[in-house]
């Protein structure tokens, strides 16, 4: 047996036992006749005394017990055994901080060369050497506790899920494209030369094919893939908990998948999420938040000011304007001259893009002080006032623009800013809602067509149905996001079940018949036998776990993640293969750019 005890597990109420622990040499410290080490394994840290007096070992190779214990280096793997031992000197940080443990035997289990950084809680040697490392990274609570974390959510999802009747079915990783709409990753074929498999970005297509062999309730957590520009927040590839299930409305789907949520929140952080989720159609969400993930920790909302400033022209920049919104920042008309300049700097950024920002501070007697006074009386500024609600004290903020929702998009990370400024989006209160009614479509300047918003199969709304032939673009359709203070946190649709309805979509998003066969042939047949009623979501787990963990991304929730560059700097990968292996696929790679 290699330890009696985790380095987490020993109280006041072992003292006396002798016990044998196993773990890594976090560090010594040598004070006159003492060596202490602090011994660690996944459960916690133990400190264990050496004193300097002979002991019955002494006699063995490496010396006494004492020098034996000052030659440890850190992260030595060590086996000690000793009595446990009340400490005079406690440690309120540490749970085990009460007692010690005094040495009587030690083994030296494996050196450690010098780590290439310290390896403790709050050190961690930078972003580079962290990825590079990430074995020994991982040996640091913080990151520890997410991927247990993780792996309680994944628990709690099989239990719930399992509770319903669903069936986890595993699906193939080396299947053909799926249209997600971003870039599948492609892996070649040996035995079928010059074929290439893609990697799912989803298993979309093949948990309705389960729903065609009756599998009614389906989930899986599973690996997904999507060769994207990575954004701050996204990894090549990443886990979904995929689900599916038959006979079902939206309504029934939105019902199991809050009581999910519930469920987590529930087991995982103590929290009771009271009543049903607020549910916002997508034309609210970007009307009032400028975003299809609103935010709802806080209020804030958009107001339209257009008919406010038209009525009097004067200030060209309003008057050629075709959306005016404005947002109310409650008791901060203190801000200064030099904190509006620094806000004015925020929104011209170039990712936000704006050209400029206008304020009105509403003042202790109700006037209204503003960046345009010169251009609007107090007539208008009293009805900016009315119409945004505000109050003596209130900042109000606007922006215009000649795209209405460029500008509210541009106002959404406005209204973000100020939300943090005020400490209004605190990491420990969760706001969820479904954001529903998404449009069915939406128009890609680079492919000069429509483009499914959530995917080809999902199911437009009954009532606009007709439109689809005579105005698609207003299509909207039974698809639903879950959001979570201002996160996607899942998604999903209810799909289209009827082939004939499934090829005009088809049609509408510019597949020739031939190509809609080649490409979505195999769930068109299936579907002529019977596919019942279908629809599901994929909620993304890395998302889920960075929220409960409080994270700022979802990198440190991933055991192994890659880098901004979608790099795995620990394995270096993406790497190239050997002549031979090319050979063998027969690829010959072209001459790379410079
Ligand atoms: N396959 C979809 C996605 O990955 C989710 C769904 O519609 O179930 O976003």
């Amino acid at each position: 047996m290699y330890r009696t005890h985790t380095c987490g597990e020993l109280r006041l109420a072992n003292v006396g036992q002798t016990v044998t622990l196993a773990g890594w040499v976090q560090r010594t410290r040598k004070m006159g006749g003492m060596t202490f080490v602090d011994v660690r394994d996944r459960y916690g840290i133990t400190q264990i005394v050496f004193e300097d007096k002979p002991t019955s070992s002494s006699s063995e190779k490496g010396g006494n017990l004492f020098e034996q214990a000052n030659r440890l280096g850190r992260e030595y793997v060590v086996q000690v055994t000793g009595c446990v031992s009340e400490r005079s000197n406690k440690n309120q940080n540490l749970p085990t901080g009460d007692i010690e443990i005094i040495a009587t035997q030690l083994n030296v289990l494996n050196e450690s060369v010098t780590p290439p950084f310290t390896i403790e809680d709050q050190s961690d040697g930078g972003d580079d050497l962290r990825m590079k490392y990430r074995y020994l990274d991982l040996r640091r609570t913080p990151v520890r506790r997410n991927l247990e974390l993780r792996h309680k959510m994944t628990m709690e999802v099989r239990r719930y899920l399992d509770s319903l009747g669903f069936l986890e079915i595993e699906t193939p990783m080396l299947i053909g494209s799926t249209p997600e709409g971003a870039r599948d990753f492609v892996v070649p074929s040996r035995m079928n030369p010059g074929q290439f498999y893609a990697l799912p970005q989803s298993p979309q297509t093949l948990k309705q094919l389960l729903m065609v062999s009756g599998m009614d309730r389906y989930f899986q957590i599973v690996k997904c893939f999507r060769d994207e520009d990575l954004r701050a927040d996204r990894q090549p590839e990443f886990t979904q908990i995929d689900c599916e299930m038959s006979f079902v409305t939206q309504e029934d789907i939105l019902q199991t998948f809050e009581g999910m949520a519930k469920h987590l929140f529930r087991q995982l952080r103590g929290i009771e999420l009271e009543g049903a989720f607020p549910r916002m159609t997508w034309a609210d969400a970007m009307k009032y938040y400028g975003s299809d993930k609103p935010d709802t920790r806080f209020d804030m909302r958009f107001v339209e000011l257009k008919d406010v400033f038209q009525k009097a022209p004067g200030f060209s920049v309003f008057d050629e304007a075709t959306y005016i919104g404005g947002i109310c920042a409650k008791g901060q008309a203190v801000y200064t001259r030099k904190q509006l300049d620094q806000l004015t700097d925020f929104v011209k950024r170039p990712q936000i893009g704006a050209k400029g920002l206008v304020y009105a501070r509403v003042q202790e007697d109700g006037t209204v002080k503003s960046s345009v006074d010169k251009f609007y009386g107090p007539e208008v500024l009293g009805e900016l006032k009315e119409r945004m609600q505000a109050e003596p004290g209130d900042l109000i903020l606007i922006l215009s623009g000649d795209d209405a929702m460029r500008t509210r998009k541009q106002l959404c990370e406005l209204r973000l800013e100020m939300g943090a400024r005020m400490g209004l989006r605190d990491k420990n209160k969760f706001a969820l809602l479904w954001v529903i009614d998404f449009p069915m479509f939406e128009w890609s300047e680079e492919e000069g067509r429509l483009m499914a918003t959530h995917h080809p199969f999902t199911h437009p709304k009954d009532e606009d149905i007709p439109l689809l032939d005579t105005d698609p673009a207003a299509v909207r359709a039974d698809a639903y996001d879950m959001v979570c203070n201002g996160v996607e946190v899942g998604g999903g649709s209810i799909r289209i079940h009827d082939p004939e309805l499934q090829d005009k979509m088809f049609r509408i998003l510019g597949f020739t018949e031939e190509r809609a066969q080649e490409q979505f042939g195999f769930l068109m047949n299936a579907f002529k036998y019977g596919a019942p009623p279908h629809g599901g979501l994929a909620y993304g787990l890395d998302r889920w776990v960075s929220l409960f963990a409080g994270l700022d991304s979802i990198r440190d929730c991933i055991a192994f993640p890659k880098n901004n560059s979608g790099r795995d700097v620990m394995l270096d990968a993406p790497a190239r293969l050997e002549q031979k292996q090319l050979d063998e696929l027969y690829l010959d790679i072209k001459k790379l750019p410079e």
